[in-house]
């Protein structure tokens, strides 16, 4: 079981350090750990966001830790040099098409939430979200009419192959959860959102089990908000998929406990805190590395399989936060290794 470690810019390393620790806690014998340069730091190694080398062992690993990237020093490179780069690189390279990002209200965190603690505690939700197609993959342009107005214009489309293989993904982390998936589109305006519709009907016949349910994304974004308790797992496109994760990922608090996947087909797949890498923080100790480590927790189950330990580690930070423990981020005083060790210990 080969992990690429890819730690990257900012807070990357420092949270990463505390993922890392805890998946050598595991024990587990047959895991290797190897790092690479990614994002600014590859830059500034190497010349390159996402140098050959770091590809090569991203490709020849089972899945990839990543920390994050992002530097204020390469903000004036041309853009396929810039840091960012790396992940849309690694993303293309690897065909990581499904983005899974899950919410759900830890115990003793009621008051964090933006939303009353009543509701934001009935939050336990997954959002899967078509990461390779839509409006931001289409045809786009700045044109001229022939009146002289400027218009501004991008296609939106999806192909059959591509929805049926993201419904598929949100049908089987549903059979792993409550069995329940609510397909969100636009289809009462959208072509594009009918024929996501048409498909994910089709796609759900292989799955009976499965209850299956539409909703157009304004009523989502609204019942995100109202009662967020009654979604298990949400599958959409891209383009509403990017807003509604981040709306679902507010709910339930800081920035600093949310993790996310990516996943290609097969098992192959990048586990990333949804965080950037936190130039105003990074270098201090103050980052929380909770989101790394469930990230990691993720990996564990998504692409290696080993439900049992990713469960262990899940376990051990939910009873961290509820023994109190909390970062900066979270209105508290405890540095990243602090953070590190009290999940560890819980370990
Ligand atoms: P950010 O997520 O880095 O930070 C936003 C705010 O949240 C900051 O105040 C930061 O201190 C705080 N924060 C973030 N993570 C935290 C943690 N673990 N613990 C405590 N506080 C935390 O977003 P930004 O400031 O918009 O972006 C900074 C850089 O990161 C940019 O270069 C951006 O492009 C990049 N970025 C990268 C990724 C990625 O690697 N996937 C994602 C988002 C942004």
């Amino acid at each position: 079981m080969k992990i690429a470690v890819l730690a990257g810019d900012g807070i990357g390393p420092e949270v990463t350090r505390e993922a890392v620790r805890v998946l050598e806690a595991l024990r587990l014998p047959d895991l290797v750990l190897l790092e690479g340069d990614v994002g600014g730091a590859a830059y500034k190694r190497q010349g390159h966001p996402l140098p050959p080398e770091t590809l090569e062992l991203a490709r020849a690993s089972d899945a990839i830790l990543f920390g994050a990237v992002g530097d204020p020093d390469c903000d004036n490179l041309e853009r396929h040099l810039r840091p960012e780069q790396a992940i849309l690189g690694l993303r293309k390279e690897l065909g990581l098409f499904a983005n899974l990002r899950p919410a759900k209200l830890f115990k003793g965190l009621e008051n964090a939430s933006a939303l009353r603690p009543e509701v934001a505690s009935a939050i336990d939700l997954l959002i899967v979200r078509e990461l390779n197609g839509d409006v931001y993959f289409g045809e786009k342009g700045i044109r001229t009419l022939p009146d002289g107005r400027r218009q501004g214009w991008d296609m939106m489309s999806y192909a059959e192959d591509e929805v049926r293989r993201i419904a598929h993904v949100g049908f089987k982390a549903a059979m792993g959860r409550r069995r329940k998936l609510c397909s969100v589109d636009k289809a009462n305006v959208l072509e594009t959102s009918q024929l996501w519709r048409d498909v994910v009907i089709e796609v759900a016949k292989d799955y009976p089990e499965v209850e299956l349910t539409h909703m157009y994304v304004d009523n989502a974004a609204m019942q995100l908000v109202r009662n967020p308790g009654q979604f298990d797992v949400v599958v959409t496109g891209n383009l509403f998929g990017d807003i509604l994760s981040d709306q679902a990922s507010m709910c339930v608090g800081s920035i600093g406990l949310l993790a996310s996947a990516s996943l290609a087909e097969g098992d192959m797949g990048l586990y990333e805190p949804i965080h950037g890498s936190a130039p105003d923080i990074a270098g201090k100790g103050l980052a929380n590395p909770m989101a790394t480590i469930l990230s990691a927790a993720m990996l564990l189950r998504h692409s290696l399989h080993l439900e049992v330990e990713a469960s262990r580690i899940e376990t051990a930070v939910a009873r961290a936060l509820a023994d109190g423990v909390r970062g900066g981020d979270l209105g508290g005083k405890l540095g990243t290794a602090a953070i590190g060790d009290a999940v560890l210990e819980h370990l």
